[in-house]
C-alpha cells in the first residue's frame, strides 16, 4: 500500500464520470485541474479530473478571485495577476473534500485573452518528500541510537537503552515499546527492556517471558497486528499485544530473527504513515545490532572475569614462549613475585627450587625443538626458609606449524594437593611402618564361590609368622592350624559368610614349626547388591597374653584346689557380715553346700552381742592395720557353742573404705571345752577344799537350831509352854535354815558351769559371794577378816562366778599361808584383808594376808599351771593359774606382790564403758 495507490484509489472510486463532462478549451481533453482565468485572475472555469475533489469547484454566478479557491496560506504566491505569475511554478493548496486539501502544482499560460492556470496533483511528490524527510531523521536517529548503544559503558547500557527506546517512542508517539531478546536457552522470546509513555498502560515488563508466539510472524517484515480485526494467528501473540493494534518489527542477522522491536497500542500506519518497512527495520536494526553486540560483549567480560577471578582463586595462568622470552598472565606473574609479565625464559626458571630447575629447563627444550607436551610439578624457590614449598604443575603444548607455531601452556598452584599428598603418603609410611613393626597381621581374603582366598597380608605377616602371601593358599593355612582348633577355624570361616563378622582365637604353626595363638576378628564387606566381596580382617598374636591367662588360670585352680582343701575355713564376706565366698570346711560347720554360702549372714549365727562386738572388731580394721584376730563363739545349727579363733584381713578401696574381709577360721570349741572344764574342775576342787570351811559355815546354824530346839523341848517337858518364847525360838530356827539354805543355794550357783555370754556385774557381788561361802570358815578357823566397804558402784563385764572363783583362790591360799604359819607360832595373829580401789578406767580388788609372803624366786612361777607348795594330794598347782586365765579372759590382769606382812594379790579389771552399760 503506497500514498500514489491511494490517489488512484480516489480517482478510480471518486470521479469515475469526470472525462466526458469537462469543457474543452485546449481541445484536448485536460488532466489535473485546469482553471480558466481572466487577467485580473479571476476565476472564469475550472475543468479536468480533479475539480471533483475540490470542495467547491463550481464556477459561481461572478467569477471570483482565485484567492478564493485557495487555503490561506497559499495567498502568498499569487498575489497580483496571471502576468505576473509567468514562468513560476506555482504550489498552491485547495481544500479538498472531506476536509483534505490538495496539493497541486501547476503554471499559467496565456490562453486567449485570459489565462490558464494549469495544476498537476503534487500530493506524491509531496509525501515522497516529507517520506525522505523522515527516513533522513530516521537513519540520523537511528545511527544516534546505534552510536550511544556502542559507545556508552556497560554498566550504563542498561541506562542508555532505556533512553533511545524513550526516544523513539517519543518521536513517533508509541505507547509502548519493548525490545524482546530471543533467549538462548529457553528458546523464547524475552522482552529485554520496555519503555512505556506515562499515560499508557502496562503492557510489559523487563524480563518478562513471553515463549514461542513471535515465532508465527513473518520475520522479513515489520508486522501490523489488528487485535480488532482477529488477525492474529495465534491467539497468544493477541494477549502479548493486549489484544489491541501492535506493531512488530523483526531484527535478524545470520542466525534469523535474534529480536523483535514492538509497539504496542500502536497503529502504524494511522500515526506514521511516513515511516517505510525499511525506515523501521532500520530503527530495529540500529537498536538490536549494538545491543546484541554488547551483551554479548558483556557475556564475554563477565566470563572473562569469572576466568579472572577463577584462575586467581586456583593459582594458575598461561604462559606463552616466544623465541627465548615468556610472558605469563598478569595474575600469574602477581602470585609468582614477577616485576614484568615478559622475561627472559632464563630469568623465569631462577624463580624455581634448584632442585627442579635443570628438569624444567630440559622439557622445555623438548618442547620447543621436538614438540613434545610438557607435564611438571614443580616447585617455586623461596627465599624465606621453614615455610611450606608452592607447588605448581606446569604444563605445555605447541600449537599450529610454521609462522603460526605457538608454544603456550599453563601454571597450576598445587601446593595444597602437594602438600596434602606428602602428609598422606608420609602418613601412609608411618601407617605401613606401624602395621609392619605391630604384632598384628592385616589381611584380605577374596570372596570365591563360597570359598574365601587370602589376596594380601600386610609386611608384618613376615617377622610374625615366617610366611610371605605366596606361602598362604587356603589350603596352606587349614594345614598350619593347630589340630586342636581346625574345627574352631573352619567354623570361623562360615561364621563369616553368615554372619557378616567374626572374633575367634586358634593357633597356627609359624615358619618354624612353633604354635602362636591368634586373635582373629574380620568383616566381611559385600557390594552394592549384597553380595561379599572380600573379608578384610586382623591378625593378633595373643600367644604371651593366653600363655599367661592359662597360667593364671592354673595358679587360680592351685589356689582354689589349696582354699577348698584347706582344714581351715576360709571365707569372704562384705563389711555387713554377708558372706560372697566360703569353702567346704565352713560350709560344713554352717550345714549347707558350698555353693549356698554366697548371701549367707555371717552374723546370723552370732547373739546379738557377739554380733555388735564382731562389727565392733571390724570397724578397727584400717589399710594400716588390716588384720585382726579374736575368739568369736557362734551358736551353730544343732550344735552346742563353737569357738572359733577368727582372722580378719580388711581389704580397702582407693579412700580407705572397708569393701570387704577376707576371713580365715580354726575350730576352737575343744580347746574352749576342755579350759571350761579345766576351770570347772578347778572350781570343784576349790568347792572341796573348801569343804571343811562349808561344814563350818552349816554346821553353825545347825548348832543354832539345835540349841533352840532343845530348849524348847526342855520347857515343853516342864509344861511351861509361853507362845512368845516358842514364837521366838521358831523365828530363831527360821533364820538360821534362811542362812543354811543361802549357803547351799550359794554353792549350787558357783558350783554350776559359767554362762557363755559375759555379763555386766558389779565386782562387789562377787565379793560377798565369796564371803557368804568363806566368812564363817575363816572365823572359825580364827582367821581375822577385814573388809573395807564394799557398796561402791563399778561395772565390769564377764562372769561373776569366776571372779568369785579367783576371790576364793586367794583367800583360800592366804588361809592355807596363815594356819601354816601358826602352827609354827601359836601367838601368831592371822588376817587377810580385802580393799577395793577404782579410777577412771579400772577397777582393783586387793586381797592381802600376813602370812609371810611368797618366796621371791618363786614369785615368777606361781601362776604356771600345777605349780604348788604343797604336798602332793592337797595342793593342785591350777588355782592361780586358772585365775589368771579367768581375769586375762576378762580384759584384766591378776598380778602379786609380797608387802611387809604377806602376799599382796592385785585383780585388775576394766570398767565397762558407758555403751556397754547402756546396751
Ligand atoms: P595350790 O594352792 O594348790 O598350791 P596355787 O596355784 O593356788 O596352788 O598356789 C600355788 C602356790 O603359790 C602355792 O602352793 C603357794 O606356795 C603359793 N601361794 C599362793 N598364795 C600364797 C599366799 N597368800 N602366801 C604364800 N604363798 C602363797
Amino acid at each position: 500500500m503506497t500514498t500514489g495507490d491511494n490517489l488512484f484509489g480516489r480517482l478510480l472510486k471518486r470521479s469515475p464520470t469526470a472525462a466526458h463532462d469537462l469543457p474543452d478549451r485546449l481541445g484536448v481533453p485536460p488532466t489535473g485541474l485546469h482553471l480558466y482565468l481572466d487577467g485580473n485572475g479571476d476565476v472564469l472555469q475550472i475543468a479536468g479530473p480533479l475539480r471533483h475533489l475540490l470542495a467547491q469547484h463550481k464556477p459561481h454566478d461572478r467569477p471570483l478571485p482565485l484567492s478564493a479557491y485557495v487555503l490561506p496560506h497559499s495567498l502568498l504566491s499569487i498575489e497580483g495577476q496571471p502576468r505576473d505569475w509567468q514562468g513560476q511554478l506555482l504550489d498552491l493548496d485547495f481544500p479538498g473534500l472531506n476536509d483534505q486539501p490538495l496539493h497541486l502544482r501547476g503554471w499559467v499560460q496565456v490562453l486567449g485573452d485570459g489565462w490558464l492556470l494549469q495544476m498537476l496533483d503534487i500530493a506524491d511528490l509531496l509525501l515522497e518528500r516529507q517520506q525522505s524527510r523522515h527516513r533522513d531523521a530516521c537513519q540520523t536517529l537511528a545511527a544516534q541510537i546505534s552510536d550511544h548503544l556502542r559507545t556508552c559503558s556497560l554498566t550504563r547500557l542498561s541506562t542508555v537503552l532505556g533512553e533511545q527506546l524513550q526516544a523513539i517512542a517519543q518521536r513517533w508517539h508509541i505507547p509502548c515499546l519493548a525490545v524482546a531478546l530471543l533467549d538462548e536457552q529457553t528458546q523464547g522470546w524475552q522482552i529485554h527492556q520496555q519503555f512505556r509513555g506515562h499515560d499508557a498502560p502496562e503492557l510489559w515488563v523487563d524480563g518478562q517471558r513471553l515463549g514461542t508466539p513471535l515465532d508465527s510472524l513473518n520475520g522479513s517484515a515489520p508486522q501490523r497486528l489488528d487485535g480488532q480485526q482477529g488477525q492474529y494467528e495465534h491467539s497468544r501473540l493477541q494477549a502479548t499485544f493486549g489484544n489491541a493494534n501492535g506493531f512488530a518489527v523483526p531484527y535478524s542477522n545470520d542466525h534469523g530473527v535474534v529480536a523483535w522491536l514492538l509497539c504496542g497500542f500502536y497503529s502504524v500506519d494511522a500515526v506514521a504513515p511516513w515511516l517505510t518497512d525499511r525506515d523501521w527495520l532500520t530503527l530495529a536494526g540500529a537498536l538490536a545490532g549494538p545491543l546484541l553486540s554488547r551483551l554479548r560483549e558483556q557475556r564475554h567480560q563477565q566470563s572473562m572475569e569469572r576466568l579472572e577471578s577463577l584462575q586467581n582463586l586456583l593459582g594458575t595462568g598461561w604462559w606463552e614462549i616466544n623465541h627465548e622470552a615468556i610472558s605469563v598472565a598478569p595474575s600469574l606473574a602477581t602470585t609468582l613475585g614477577l616485576s614484568e609479565c615478559t622475561l627472559p625464559v632464563e630469568d623465569w626458571l631462577m624463580f624455581f627450587h634448584p632442585a627442579d630447575r635443570d628438569e624444567l629447563r630440559s622439557r622445555l627444550r623438548a618442547l620447543q625443538l621436538q614438540g613434545e607436551a610438557l607435564t611438571l610439578s614443580v616447585r617455586l624457590h623461596r627465599a624465606e626458609a621453614g615455610q611450606a614449598p608452592a607447588w605448581y604443575r606446569i604444563q605445555g603444548q605447541v600449537s599450529g606449524t610454521g609462522e603460526h607455531r605457538r608454544l603456550t601452556g599453563f601454571m597450576l598452584d598445587i601446593s595444597d594437593i602437594q602438600n596434602q599428598q606428602q602428609r598422606a603418603a608420609a602418613a601412609h609410611a608411618r601407617l605401613d611402618n606401624l602395621i609392619a613393626s605391630s604384632p598384628a597381621v592385616i589381611y584380605v581374603q577374596r570372596y570365591e564361590e563360597g570359598a574365601l582366598i587370602p589376596a594380601f597380608f600386610s609386611a608384618s605377616l613376615q617377622p610374625l609368622l615366617g610366611w610371605t602371601l605366596a606361602d598362604c593358599d587356603a589350603a596352606a593355612l587349614g594345614e598350619r592350624v593347630h589340630p586342636d582348633d581346625r574345627e574352631v577355624y573352619f567354623q570361623r570361616s562360615r561364621q563369616l559368610l553368615r554372619e557378616g563378622s567374626v572374633r575367634t582365637r586358634y593357633r597356627l604353626r609359624d615358619s618354624r614349626g612353633e604354635y602362636h595363638w591368634l586373635l582373629d576378628e574380620a568383616k566381611l564387606l559385600r557390594n552394592d547388591l549384597g553380595l561379599p566381596v572380600e573379608a578384610v580382617g586382623l591378625w593378633l598374636d595373643v600367644t604371651d597374653a593366653t600363655l599367661a591367662a592359662e597360667q593364671v588360670r592354673q595358679s587360680e585352680e592351685r589356689y582354689r584346689i589349696l582354699v577348698e582343701d584347706s582344714p581351715a575355713m576360709i571365707c569372704r564376706y562384705r563389711p555387713d557380715l554377708t558372706l560372697t565366698f566360703g569353702n567346704r570346711p565352713l560350709a560344713t560347720y554352717l550345714e549347707c553346700a558350698p555353693e549356698q554360702l554366697p548371701g549367707i549372714d555371717l552374723g546370723g549365727w552370732m547373739s546379738e552381742e557377739q554380733r555388735a562386738a564382731f562389727l565392733q572388731r571390724l570397724t578397727q580394721l584400717t589399710p594400716q592395720h588390716p588384720v585382726s584376730t579374736a575368739e568369736i563363739s557362734l551358736q551353730l545349727p544343732g550344735r552346742e557353742h563353737a569357738w572359733w579363733v577368727w582372722s580378719d584381713r580388711g581389704v580397702f578401696d582407693e579412700r580407705g573404705q572397708l569393701v570387704e574381709v577376707q576371713a580365715v577360721g580354726r575350730d576352737n570349741t575343744e580347746v574352749r571345752r576342755s579350759q571350761q572344764q579345766l576351770t570347772q574342775s578347778a572350781k570343784m576342787a576349790t568347792l572341796g577344799e573348801m569343804a571343811t570351811g562349808l561344814a563350818h559355815e552349816i554346821n553353825q546354824p545347825l548348832n543354832v537350831m539345835r540349841m533352840a530346839i532343845v530348849n524348847v523341848l526342855k520347857r515343853l517337858g516342864n509344861g511351861d509352854v509361853q507362845v512368845d518364847y516358842l514364837t521366838d525360838k521358831l523365828h530363831r530356827i527360821d533364820a538360821q535354815v534362811q542362812r543354811a539354805a543361802k549357803v547351799v543355794d550359794h554353792m549350787r550357783v558357783f558350783g554350776r558351769r559359767s554362762e557363755i555370754e559375759q555379763q555386766l556385774f558389779n565386782p562387789a557381788q562377787a565379793i560377798e559371794g565369796t564371803l557368804s561361802l568363806l566368812a564363817e570358815g575363816m572365823r572359825g578357823k580364827g582367821v581375822d577378816l577385814r573388809i573395807s566397804e564394799t557398796g561402791f558402784e563399778a561395772q565390769v563385764r564377764g562372769y561373776v562366778d569366776q571372779l568369785e572363783q579367783v576371790l576364793i583362790n586367794l583367800m583360800v591360799n592366804a588361809r592355807d599361808a596363815l594356819l601354816s604359819k601358826r602352827e609354827n607360832d601359836s601367838a601368831f595373829k592371822p588376817w587377810i584383808s580385802i580393799y577395793v580401789e577404782r579410777d577412771e578406767e579400772n577397777v582393783r580388788l586387793w586381797v592381802e594376808d600376813n602370812g609371810g609372803g611368797i618366796d621371791p624366786r618363786l614369785l615368777e612361777r606361781i601362776f604356771e599351771p600345777f605349780f604348788t607348795t604343797k604336798p602332793i594330794g592337797v595342793g593342785t598347782g591350777l588355782g592361780l593359774s586358772v585365775s589368771y586365765g579367768i581375769i586375762a579372759n576378762m580384759g584384766g590382769e591378776l598380778s602379786v606382790r609380797n608387802s611387809a606382812q604377806g602376799a599382796r594379790f592385785c585383780i585388775e579389771l576394766p570398767l565397762a564403758t558407758d555403751d556397754q552399760i547402756t546396751r
